[in-house]
């Protein structure tokens, strides 16, 4: 190898992944199903006394924030939720409407459940579910408002892996061409306005 080819190389070894670099490395994990039933009733992600009401979550970190974490200067794809009144320690997480489980990728504390969501305007949506402990649903399955798909991590759960997961990071996509990896590698607004609704625009529309 010459000086040139090997400067080359070094370049491209080095350079931080993008999402058009990374998305075929999540592709596997994806299953192109169709939703058997129309999105049309939108509920929060949790057990709570009035799923319809937004007060029945508490807001932890909100859409488009700046972060340092992974990916320095990556911008927050999604709000970061627990339930305002938790009914136990365990915190069970459902899908906001009726849809199919398109990919459940990565591991530990980023496990990850992706639905597909059908609207009535034959529109697609994607919700996205991440940091769940236990995941009780598979990929191409069926799914509504009633299905119980993970719980989440416990404080104490969370401890283990240095760091703050006892939460649901929740997304709702427009697309989900990147298989996933938008969630740590979208760096500017033209990225996440590409793929991504505000989750509190979006439940103020739809949840109610
Ligand atoms: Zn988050």
């Amino acid at each position: 190898m010459n000086a040139i080819s090997f400067i080359f190389f070094a370049l491209l070894f080095f350079q931080n992944p993008t999402i058009e670099t990374d998305k075929d490395r999540w592709k596997p994990y994806y299953i192109d199903a169709n939703p058997s039933q129309v999105a049309e009733n939108w509920l929060i992600p949790f057990e709570a006394e009035n799923r319809k009401s937004i007060n029945s979550i508490k807001i932890i970190s909100i859409f488009g924030d700046h972060r340092d974490s992974f990916f320095k200067g990556h911008i927050h794809t999604a709000i970061d939720i627990n339930p305002a009144k938790p009914k136990g320690k365990l915190i069970n997480v459902y899908p906001m409407a009726n849809g199919v489980i398109c990919s459940i990728h990565l591991g530990e504390n980023q496990r990850t459940i992706v639905v597909k969501h059908k609207l009535k305007n034959n529109q697609i949506v994607f919700t996205t579910y991440k940091h769940l402990k236990d995941v009780y649903v598979n990929t191409g399955q069926q799914v509504n408002t009633n299905t119980k798909i993970a719980r989440l991590f416990t404080k104490e759960e969370s401890k283990k892996y240095g760091g703050d997961y006892h939460h649901l990071h929740l997304e709702i996509r427009k697309k989900f061409d990147d298989y996933g990896c938008a969630s740590w590698l979208t760096m500017n607004k033209i990225q996440l306005n590409e793929r991504y609704y505000n989750p509190q625009t979006f439940i103020k529309e739809y949840v109610k």
